[in-house]
């Protein structure tokens, strides 16, 4: 296995330097097997709140610069994550660059080594592309792994959490904007009705929202309809009648072309990075009074669940600590409002205000 610093990427694409520099990165690590044909990066933002957390996503990239950008963005985006939410955790990423049908366990048993060769300043989870076996067969090489199956002592599937707290950005938002959280025959569009999809809808039945389903994946659809009885919009999702849009599929779907078309008045889902440009389209949902509650502060339950298994918290204090959504869900739209700004840039300030005052005291 050889693990190259960013001095030798540097040369291959020095934008790389200028973004890490921009946006203040710590660390990116590159890894190559050719045993296994591990193509893999780690990158670690931010340690000033602790070890920096953050899943592997395994996705065929085109190449080596596009898997980079991915996973400098991801990390950051952990970082703040973890801030706001009020966890002493920094922000990393890794990326697998690859087929994730091809994968063995062999090159995930070289990837635990890679994890572990950052003596615990990365600690790895699961994210797109890969599974709970791979992340027991990581777990044979490295103990910096966390939402590990239960019976290896792991907190199980995080979407049930993050679902309870996209439910509590919602409902902030809702007290917000219409002065009661109550979802009672709210319209409210679920798009992507996979792992936190339909545990979301499981909760807004028990609100009586009046809830509509939008998916790629038409089985799922229909077999999500079947169970559930709720109605289906199949096309022009964007201009429908709704209250809510809970993006709960893909990233950067709040974008020029959509923005435009939405009828409703909040937007609170599970995606992350929903915003197509973060400084451009923060500002387009402002101006057309749609309530924006930022993705990186409403679906952080997952890590709130993970982070249990490094402090041995208990069920319960992993939900009353995912609660807690609501009030900063609100204080943040409190100060989006009092200082004039967007929601994603007040809840940006708030966690960079925690990540950079701690370290500078
Ligand atoms: P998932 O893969 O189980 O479900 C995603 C669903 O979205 C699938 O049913 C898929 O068919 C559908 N989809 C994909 N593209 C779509 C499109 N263009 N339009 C409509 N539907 C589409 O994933 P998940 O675990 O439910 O996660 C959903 C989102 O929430 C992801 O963006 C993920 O990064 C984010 N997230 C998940 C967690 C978690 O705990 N699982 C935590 C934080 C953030």
């Amino acid at each position: 296995m050889k693990i190259c610093n960013i001095k030798e990427i540097a040369e291959i694409d020095s934008n790389v330097l200028d973004y890490m520099n921009r946006k203040q990165h710590e660390k990116v690590v590159y890894c190559s097997d050719s045993s296994t044909g591990l193509k893999a990066i780690i990158a670690i933002h931010n340690t000033n709140l602790g070890p920096a957390l953050g899943g592997t996503r395994m996705w065929a990239y085109n190449n080596i610069s596009e898997a980079t950008k991915d996973v400098l963005r991801l990390s950051r985006g952990m970082t703040y994550k973890a801030a706001i939410t009020g966890l002493n955790l920094g922000g990393g990423k890794a990326v697998i660059i690859g087929d994730s049908n091809n994968k063995n366990d062999a090159m995930m048993r070289s990837f635990g080594k890679f994890v572990e060769s950052q003596n615990g300043q990365y600690i790895t989870a699961e994210d797109v592309g890969m599974s709970t076996h791979d992340m027991k067969v990581i777990f044979e090489e490295t103990n910096h792994v966390v939402g590990k199956p239960i019976e290896l002592g792991g907190s199980g599937d995080p979407s049930v959490v993050t679902a309870y707290g996209v439910l509590m950005g919602m409902k902030g938002s809702a007290k917000y904007k219409w002065g009661s959280d109550k979802l009672e025959n709210k319209k409210v569009l679920v798009q992507g009705v996979g792992n936190v999809g339909e545990n979301l809808i499981q909760l807004l039945l028990k609100e009586n929202a009046d809830i509509y389903i939008n998916d790629v994946n038409e089985v799922k659809l229909n077999n999500i309809n079947k169970k559930y009885n709720v109605k289906i919009i199949e096309k022009n999702i964007f201009s429908s009648d709704i209250d809510i849009y809970a993006p709960c599929a893909l990233g950067g779907t709040l974008n020029e072309k959509t923005i435009p078309q939405l009828k409703c008045a909040i937007v609170a889902g599970a995606a992350n990075n929903q915003l197509a440009k973060e400084y451009i389209h923060d500002e387009m949902l402002r101006e057309n009074n749609i309530l924006y509650a930022p993705d990186f502060l409403i679906n952080a339950g997952g890590l709130i669940n993970v982070y249990s298994e490094l402090k041995g918290f208990s069920n319960s204090q992993v939900m009353k600590k995912t609660e807690n959504i609501f009030d900063t869900t609100i204080s943040i739209l409190k100060k989006s409002e009092k200082e004039n700004i967007s929601t994603q840039k007040a809840a940006l300030k708030i966690a960079k205000e925690k990540v950079f005052k701690k370290h500078n005291a």
